[in-house]
């Protein structure tokens, strides 16, 4: 019982610290706890140890472990693909076999069916990429995608590496060498950037991933729970009777108690009536199942806002910046605007298929005065004494959000 009860808290507790550990870097829980747990685990506890081992051992620790986690970090390698295909391989070699004898056929048929769509869908993030990586042969195509909103992305901007103009919502990705269209992130679950492209093999991956998980849980519990049932019902009557009998039923503290011994206990019986290998990786299922798909949330939240993962740490930038009072917006000249009239070179600013345009300028001011003496990339597109102090990104046009369906139809190229 205590050794059930350990592997459970054991499993709570990495589920959470895996959670931090993925989502704490999105932008969305920046200032929340989540965010701060984050930095704790991602940036001040490594730099506590750095100092500690320069002190004991003049660094000889950290010189080795950092050129590990250098490599991890910052080189394209596929270990964290290794290590979820082989999870998910090793899970499901442990509990198909010890529960399929007890399922009712329409299971053994939905089980085959379900189970490659993960490794169908990694192989196509990691591997669809010819659309995703800008070269010289697609580079005009994709300068023509994307206008310049002039907020997040400017015109004329050279990718150093790459050697090319980079086009709007674009970014180099220092992993895999390359400039990437429609840039969301680089993904260490694939090895992979995802873009234009690749972006909807991610999105089938997390959505199918989600639902095997879920699938797994609901197995285990449908196998089990006619097994745990017996003891389920001692275990309540013990609780009520034995374990506390003077503690007040009307207290939210022996309300939570019993809610917490339930779980542990509940945890527990199905860890002893399944065996390790059903119930051990139904747990598993059960605490990872919401991670997925709560990522997967997360991106069509960004599809219907118009953005990509890196778009949404720019925006979340400038709303950081508003919230300080320095950010002022200002609006393009017609005549400048791209429909119109050119004002820069077709290589530079080529015309786009996009069907808007983009009428705002933001600037961000050092001292929070109004902006003086603008560079002349802006002054060039921007009325004259139209700059006004704005306090919410809701002011601000976003020229790459159409709407939702259009979005996610935008999302699927
Ligand atoms: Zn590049
Ligand atoms: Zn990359």
């Amino acid at each position: 019982m205590a050794f059930a009860r350990n592997i459970a808290i054991f499993t709570v507790t990495l589920s959470l610290l895996v959670f931090i550990a993925f989502f704490g870097r999105l932008p969305a829980f920046r200032s929340t706890p989540i965010g701060f747990l984050h930095r704790l685990l991602i940036i001040h506890i490594p730099s506590s140890l750095r100092s500690l081992d320069l002190y004991f051992t003049n660094g000889r620790i950290t010189s080795g472990s950092s050129r590990l986690g250098h490599y991890l970090m910052y080189e394209k390698h596929p270990v964290v693909v290794i290590f979820f295909l082989g999870l998910l391989t090793g899970s499901t070699a442990l509990f198909v076999p010890v529960i399929w004898s007890r399922l009712p056929l329409h299971h053994q048929i939905l089980i085959p069916l379900i189970l490659p769509l993960p490794y169908i869908f990694t192989y196509l993030s990691a591997t669809r990429n010819h659309h995703a990586y800008i070269t010289e042969l697609n580079h005009a195509a994709q300068m023509r995608c994307y206008p310049y909103d002039r907020i997040l992305y400017y015109p004329g901007n050279p990718c150093q590496t790459c050697l090319f103009i980079k086009p709007a919502r674009s970014k180099h990705c220092s992993i895999c060498k390359m400039c990437v269209a429609r840039m969301d992130h680089h993904c260490i679950w694939v090895n992979n950037c995802l873009g234009r492209g690749n972006y909807r093999w991610f999105l089938a991956l997390l959505l199918s991933t989600g639902t095997l998980l879920a699938y797994g849980a609901y197995l285990a519990y449908m196998i089990i729970s006619p097994l745990a049932k017996d003891h389920y019902e001692t275990y309540e009557h013990w609780y009520k009777y034995e374990l506390d009998p003077t503690a007040d039923p009307s207290s939210w503290l022996t309300y939570l108690d019993m809610k917490l011994h339930y779980f542990l206990m509940f945890t527990s019986i199905y860890l002893e009536e399944g065996g390790l290998r059903a119930s051990g990786v139904g747990l598993l299922a059960l605490l990872t199942w919401p991670l997925p798909l709560a990522l997967f949330g997360y991106h069509i939240y960004l599809i219907w806002v118009g953005m990509t993962t890196n778009e949404s740490g720019k925006w979340a930038d400038w709303r950081d910046d508003m919230n300080d009072g320095v950010v002022f917006l200002g609006q393009r000249r017609q005549d400048t605007l791209q429909s119109i009239y050119q004002t820069l070179p077709e290589e530079e600013e080529p015309r786009t298929t996009w069907p808007l345009e983009s009428r705002h300028i933001l600037v961000r001011t050092m001292n929070g005065e109004p902006p003086q003496n603008l560079p002349s990339r802006i002054r060039s597109v921007a009325k004259e004494d139209s700059f006004q102090r704005v306090w919410s990104l809701r002011e601000v046009e976003n020229v790459y959000d159409l709407g939702f369906w259009d979005n996610f139809r935008e999302a699927l190229k």
